[in-house]
This record gives C-alpha cells, structure tokens and sequence, in this order.
C-alpha cells in the first residue's frame, strides 16, 4: 500500500517549473561529437533549502540533498541505472538554480535559491523518508538510492560546454516526448520530443474521465473564466491539431478555442495525450477523454528511464536520451 502510494506521489509531485533563463556560457571542447566542459563546475558543499512549513531555510550537504530529492522524487524499485540517471537530473536542477540565482534569490523563497515543494523539486529529510515508507525501507530502498548518488558523485549534465539549465522531468509520456516550446514558452535544443518506448506497466495509461457537456462548460469557466464557450453541442467541439509529440495542442470548445494544457489543467486530466468521444444519454451529451502518460510531457520520462533500466541501458544513455546531445560530465 506504501509503495503504492508512493507511486502515486511521483505523480504529484512531477515538476512544474517555470523555464529558467539561460545564464552561463564557456567555451567547450570537442571530444567525439560531444561537447565536454573545459571547466567542470564544482558543486557546492551545502545548499540552502527554503522548508515550506517552517518558512525558514535549512542547511543541507549538497550530496545529501541530492539523495533525498531522489527519494522523493522516484521510488527505490525504479532499478539503479534509471536512479543514477534521476540523481544526476536532480543534481545538475540544484546546480542551475544556485546559479540562476546567485545575484538575487527567487520570489517564492527569497532566503534560499531552492525550496521543498513541486515548485523546485521535492526535498523530505531522511528521516521523513524513513517515517513515510514500509518498515525496512531505511535498510533497502534508501541504500539503494544513496549508492546511485554516490556512484554519480559531482556529475553534471552538459549540453554545448555548458550547464543544462532546465532538466526537466516528469512521471509518464505515453510514449513519446514534447518540445519544450510546445508545452512551456521556451525552447531549448535538449529538451525535443524523443520516443520513450520502454513505458509498459506504467501507471495512468488509457485513463478515462467523463463529463456531461454542462460539466465541462462549467469547469473550463472556472478555469478560464475569459473564454466564453457558449452552448456546447457534440458538433462544436474538437481538436484542432496536435504537438510532434502527440499531445493536443489546440482544441475547439464551442465558440472558444483552448491550449490542449488548458483542457489538461481545467478537466485535471493527467496529460494533454489524449482522445475524446461522445456519447448522446438523455438531454446532456458525455464527452469522454482518454489519456496516457502523467506530467508535462517534455525531458526525462521516468517511467520511461525505469524501462530503459531494465532494458540494460546506463544512466548516461537514458540522460543523453531523453536529454538530446547532452553529456555527462
Ligand atoms: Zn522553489
């Protein structure tokens, strides 16, 4: 039962992160195809972590921070190369932070350049990992995740000699990835939609969510109270198009048109991958929506690097994967 509310808590977790600005720069040299740094960024000792409920920051070895971001953020039966492969995300997510903000400290946390919540990525304490999984756990799981962190001890990702700004990642793509521009306002050359076909047996796949017309019309008011949809019919509403990777992009509600995120967002629906149908009962037609796949949609699947684990791939083939001409460094 933990373990799986554990799976479920990935889902909540997934990132939603506001796209950071690109800041650094440095010449890179070329070794095999890949660019690799000259100069190595060196991760910090500690880190500051702004700690929601106390509104106060706390001071966290950096490698400690990493291995507790993993914990919370992927469970420990993911297989060790997918954990490497998270750690390394994870890490390399803190280190574009520190950076971003080291003249001056985010809004939402201005004490501290990452906070514990989704709104950077998730950071319990070992001993709120420990309280919140089986008994054993402490033995086994977190063993596990420790090691992965270890093995990748300072690694960073790098796309053309600099630091990857924005290692996104997210629970289930449904099969394939996004373009960063086609979900977020931003497009970055790493994060493009790529396959992700190892995915079997990940959760949310052919989800359905039915509403009445009336239902819908409603909850997209609540959402996007400015776009007035009108009467809805089953012979006004459809999708427009679709991204390169599938989701729906723009879609026809009545007399309104909305981003395939919006729908995604106002309906609650674990991604923009999906369907619909109709169905006529009584004098309120049902609109059905089919979905795969939970998250944004754009870098790394995790679902997806469970499976590229278990197929025998490393944690640098699966980042440079999903993360298109990166390099582990
Ligand atoms: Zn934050």
């Amino acid at each position: 039962m933990k373990g799986f509310i554990h799976a479920g808590i990935i889902i909540l977790l997934l990132m939603v992160v506001v796209p950071l600005a690109i800041g650094l720069a440095g010449p890179g040299k070329k070794t095999g195809g890949m660019d690799v740094p000259e100069n190595k960024i060196t991760v910090p000792k500690s880190v500051k972590v702004w700690i929601d409920e106390k509104s106060k920051p706390a001071d966290v070895d950096f490698e400690e921070y990493v291995a507790c971001v993993v914990a919370s953020e992927m469970p420990a039966d993911f297989g060790e190369e997918a954990l490497k492969a998270q750690a390394v995300a994870a890490r390399t997510y803190a280190m574009a932070k520190i950076l971003k903000y080291e003249e001056s400290l985010p809004e939402n946390h201005p004490a501290a350049p990452l906070c514990n919540t989704t709104h950077c990525q998730v950071y319990k304490t070992e001993k709120e990992l420990i309280s919140c999984h089986q008994e054993g756990w402490g033995q086994e799981g977190w063993e596990k995740i420790k090691k992965a962190c270890k093995e990748t001890k300072g690694e960073l990702l790098y796309y053309d000699g600099n630091l990857v700004m924005q290692p996104l990642f997210f629970s289930s793509s449904g099969g394939q990835t996004e373009n960063s521009e086609d979900v977020f306002s931003g497009a970055y050359p790493y994060l493009v939609s790529v396959s992700s076909p190892y995915e079997e047996g990940a959760s949310h796949l052919n989800e359905q969510k039915t509403f009445t017309l009336d239902e819908m019309r409603k909850k997209l008011k609540a959402a996007y109270g400015e776009k007035d949809t009108g009467q809805l019919r089953t012979d006004n509403i459809k999708i427009l198009s679709r991204t390169a990777g599938g989701r729906v992009d723009r879609m026809q509600i009545g007399d309104a048109t909305f981003k395939g995120t919006e729908v995604r967002t106002a309906l609650s629906l674990s991604s923009a991958l999906f369907s619909i149908a109709f169905e006529e009962s009584g004098k309120d037609a049902e609109i059905t929506f089919t979905s795969s796949g939970s998250g944004h949609g754009v870098g790394m699947s995790q679902y997806g690097a469970r499976g590229m684990a278990r197929e025998g791939k490393t944690y640098k083939e699966i980042l440079t994967h999903y993360y298109t001409g990166t390099v582990v460094y």
